[in-house]
């Protein structure tokens, strides 16, 4: 491929379901630079932490550039061969549904396109499941109870024009930085908009919030629930909505009250007083938009939580409409391109359903295929129990990293280590579930590849290649139709370009869709390469130029629901009080993302930037909790469920829920000791959707009585680390590492060779009564590494230990100075980072609040801090807020 060093590529950012729009261009020296895209609907130029730290992900380290059989490298028509000829003998032997996919939300549209084709059209089995089963499942399978149809009815534009918003198990401040930026500028434009946070925790969103209801885990389809009853009661129902254009309303209200008030504040932890100002604020506020996410979708009662939320849409006529509407936002880049491409296991191409024959012999006529899968096929938990189990004999993961992410992580590890054939696409040669691979295929990355992403608005948007592919990568649409090829179907599979599958995917959209179903982008049936490359981002329906059923780009402000009647239906729903926790397991832990990590940090795990937020797996942990159960701040602590253990950092802090835990799901094998978080959670799933519990986890705490703590930075990555608890980061000059030990009975200076090589040229200080030890070995001038180590958590600043491997040490005293673990006095320590942006710690803000900053915007014209992506902003108001209550007491 031809880089045109002057040019800057438009494309998609690749991390989370807002989907904003990226200008990358290549430097004539080869160096990427990125921005945000000033004409994409979705962000408008901005980009969060992530985005903006695109460029610092794109290297080579660690990348998978070969096929591989067994740890050897293959030609590609070797490792092909090998992939085709054992699925086509399995499915000879043991049927269809002996083999499966288990694919991505971060495949790209025709990627997800051509997998789902091959498998439920021509191998003839549903057996292809996605890691968006753990994003998104229950919105789906709510979205089809009510609407008939996987419709999201609303868009981004009516974020800002609602007067309120109501944000429920989503912490958008971070998982969704730049739609919260929108809210917040639209906020700071019309004061008089009201905001909501529904969430145990105390997320970083609840800056903005007006109103936070610290709900108790899983209390979301009570409070729902009551809603609707409240509605009915005070006569705050749109009848004329209702019986024009719904049906089913009797029976929910009516299952609905049997709830009374009282009955609702037992169930959330909810004060009566608190429900009824939100219940009233909901009531007479017209243009009102419930935001949820992961907090409402991975959940046993999933699906019921978006049903109760979209019955109180239904019941008010809120949807559809400018400003008002349900809002499902999604977690992955293209989850809903593979719902648009029926990539589940429970789902047809283009909308349409597996279970209605009529829709099977459509897509099979028009695929021409020999055979079509005729009922679902297994959802992913029930997928790797299958893998467990043996009846699936052959399996192909794409894009995607389950031994980390999946409940019951180590199960499921345990089931790919037995399985008989496992082949892995990915763009890493080493993650914790490539390493089980038999055979593993090299799959080029963002910035190489070219297709569709659709984000949370049913936006469609270009990703764009801008680099070569590296060694032997290729994209993902290749690989699955040269092993279709392989197994003899290659007149289905006869693409030579993404543009053609995008128009087929199109062209199946608008087959025989006479309007019944919502998705259908007809109109791009017939695009040329041409036309493709320079697809500007669109937004569904579209067909003929034109929306297809809905006046605008919102859907079901008349009506006219996809079910066979026209009508939507409200579900009947009633809580279920379930306690998970006993004694052996008194706590619930609740899991999910920080700001600047994305899932199992394959990608923002090589950014020193992003990776300096936060180092280290932790907990949050209520200070009662922690004082009950003997823990203090950034103790080392180990949780277990019956399934598993983790080691992390504790952090204590007021923002959580008391009897909750919240950890993040990011750090895996590759990254920590003991931190897969998943290895936790269990295999319990949403009835409706399959969709796991992921966040409210029984689980049971304790300190881990650590003899030693130890910090250290050093220039290359240390492998192995023997060291019972231990976390890797990257930093700007190298890596840094936090250590605990269980034993303190150690050889330090050998403990520092096996860590950062052996060096004659090394400075010590050994005070073996106090427990404290500090090494540094140089190379030349520069610092190769430095350990320190204490009998508690080691006090050095991060900041200033990491600093020193880009700065030369020539002196004595420099280095005498890395030995007393203390930055000069001229040096202050900036404290942790906030501002990952412009490198700000909370010690430089907070220094600077006492200074007299008393605005985020004047922290940003002192430090700069929060004035590129805004993604801190939050966590720099807190500390003035803190430094103001501070001051006060
Ligand atoms: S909000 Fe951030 S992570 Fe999400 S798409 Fe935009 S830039 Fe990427």
């Amino acid at each position: 491929m031809e880089i045109d060093a002057a040019r800057e590529v438009r494309t998609t950012c690749p991390y989370c379901g807002v989907g904003c729009g990226v200008l990358a261009k290549v430097a004539a020296d080869g160096q990427v630079s990125v921005r945000g895209d000033p004409d994409h609907p979705a962000n408008f130029g901005r980009l969060c932490s992530k985005g903006s730290a695109l460029a610092e992900t794109i290297d080579l380290d660690g990348r998978l550039l070969h096929p591989e059989i067994d740890g050897r490298c293959v030609r590609w028509d070797e490792a092909l061969d090998r992939v085709a000829s054992t699925f086509s003998q399995t499915i000879a032997e043991h049927g269809p549904d002996s083999v499966a996919f288990y694919v991505s939300g971060q495949l790209l549209t025709e990627d997800y396109y051509v997998a789902n084709k091959l498998m439920k059209g021509f191998v003839g089995s549903a057996n292809i499941d996605t890691n968006s089963r753990l994003c998104m499942a229950s919105s789906v399978a709510g979205h089809r109870r009510a609407f008939g149809s996987d419709t999201v009815p609303g868009t981004y534009e009516d974020l800002e024009l609602a007067d309120l918003i109501v944000l429920v198990g989503s912490n958008l401040a971070w998982c969704h930085p730049v739609l919260y930026q929108r809210i917040a500028a639209a906020r700071e434009e019309r004061p008089e908009m009201k905001i909501v946070l529904v969430d145990p925790r105390r997320t970083m969103t609840a800056d903005i919030a007006d109103m936070h209801l610290a709900i108790a885990p899983d209390g979301d389809v009570a409070l729902f629930t009551g809603l609707l009853a409240y509605l009915g009661q005070h006569n705050a129902l749109d009848r004329a909505y209702i019986t024009e254009h719904t049906t089913g309303f009797g029976q929910a209200l009516f299952a609905a009250s049997n709830l009374d008030l009282a009955g609702v504040a037992e169930a959330t932890g909810l004060s009566e007083d608190e429900l009824g100002r939100f219940y009233s604020l909901f009531a007479r506020t017209e243009k009102t938009v419930t935001v949820y996410s992961q907090g409402v979708n991975q959940s046993s009662s999933g699906t019921d939580k978006v049903n109760a939320i979209i019955n109180c849409h239904l019941a008010t006529g809120r949807i559809g409409k400018p400003g008002a509407g349900p809002f499902s936002v999604t977690g992955q880049p293209n989850a809903m391109g593979g719902r648009e491409v029926g990539g589940m296991a429970n789902m047809l191409a283009a909308h349409m359903e597996i279970e209605n024959p009529a829709h099977r012999a459509r897509v099979r006529r028009f695929w021409n295929a020999p055979d079509i899968a005729d009922k679902p096929g297994l959802k992913a938990v029930d997928m790797f129990k299958a893998v467990a189990d043996g009846r699936i004999k052959a399996l192909w993961i794409m894009a995607t990293n389950p031994v980390d992410s999946m409940p019951d992580a180590d199960a499921v590890e345990a089931a790919i280590k037995a399985c008989p054939f496992v082949v892995v696409s990915d763009v890493l040669a080493s993650t914790d579930t490539v390493r089980h691979a038999h055979v593993r295929l090299p799959a080029t990355a963002w910035g190489e590849k070219d297709g569709t992403v659709t984000n949370s608005e049913r936006r469609i948007s270009r990703q764009r290649a801008f680099l070569p592919a590296p060694g032997e990568a290729r994209p993902d649409w290749w690989i699955v139709a040269e092993v279709a090829r392989l197994m003899g179907f290659g007149e289905g599979f006869a693409h030579a370009t993404p543009a053609e599958i995008f128009a087929e995917h199109a062209a199946l959209s608008a087959y025989e869709n006479d309007g019944a179903r919502d998705f259908d982008i007809g109109a791009y049936a017939g695009i040329d390469a041409e036309e493709y490359d320079a697809l500007a981002p669109f937004q569904w329906p579209e067909k003929d130029g034109q929306a297809a059923r809905s006046p605008s780009a919102r859907f079901f402000a008349n009506g006219n629901f996809y079910t066979p009647d026209g009508k939507a239906r409200f579900i009947p729903i009633r809580p279920v009080a379930e306690t998970r926790t006993d004694e052996n397991f008194p706590l619930i832990l609740n899991t999910g993302r920080v700001r600047d990590h994305w899932h199992t940090m394959t990608r923002t795990g090589k950014s020193p930037r992003l990776s300096q937020h936060i180092a280290e797996p932790f907990v949050e942990i209520h200070p009662a909790d922690a004082q009950h159960f003997g823990i203090g701040d950034a103790d080392i602590v180990r949780i277990s469920s019956p399934r598993g253990e983790v080691l992390v950092r504790a952090l204590v802090t007021s923002r959580q829920r008391q009897g909750s835990l919240f950890a993040p799901m990011h750090w895996t094998d590759q990254f920590a000791a003991k931190g897969r978080l998943d290895a936790l959670t269990a295999s319990l799933t949403d009835p409706v959707s399959g969709q796991p519990a992921l966040k409210h986890v029984a689980v049971r705490i304790e300190k881990f009585a650590a003899k030693a703590f130890g910090f250290a930075v050093m220039r290359q990555r240390p492998v192995p680390v023997a060291a019972t608890y231990w976390a890797v980061a990257k930093c700007r000059g190298g890596w840094r590492v936090e250590l605990a030990f269980a034993d303190d009975d150690i050889d330090w200076a050998g403990f520092a060779a096996a860590l950062f090589g052996a060096s004659p040229d090394m400075l010590a200080y050994h005070d073996r009564d106090a427990g404290q030890h500090r090494i540094a070995a140089f190379d030349g001038e520069r610092l190769a590494g430095a350990l320190f180590v204490a009998p508690g958590p080691v006090a050095v600043s991060r900041g200033w230990a990491a600093e020193q491997l880009e700065e030369t040490h020539a002196g004595q005293r420099e280095r005498f100075r890395i030995v007393a673990g203390r930055a000069g006095a001229e040096r202050p320590d900036a404290g942790a980072t906030v501002c990952s942006c412009f490198s700000v710690g909370a010690n430089q803000i907070a220094a600077a609040v006492a200074a007299g900053c008393t605005t985020v915007a004047s922290i940003g014209e002192t430090l700069k801090a929060g004035t590129n992506c805004g993604s801190c902003r939050a966590e720099i108001r807190a500390i003035i807020e803190a430094r103001r209550v501070q001051a006060a007491e």
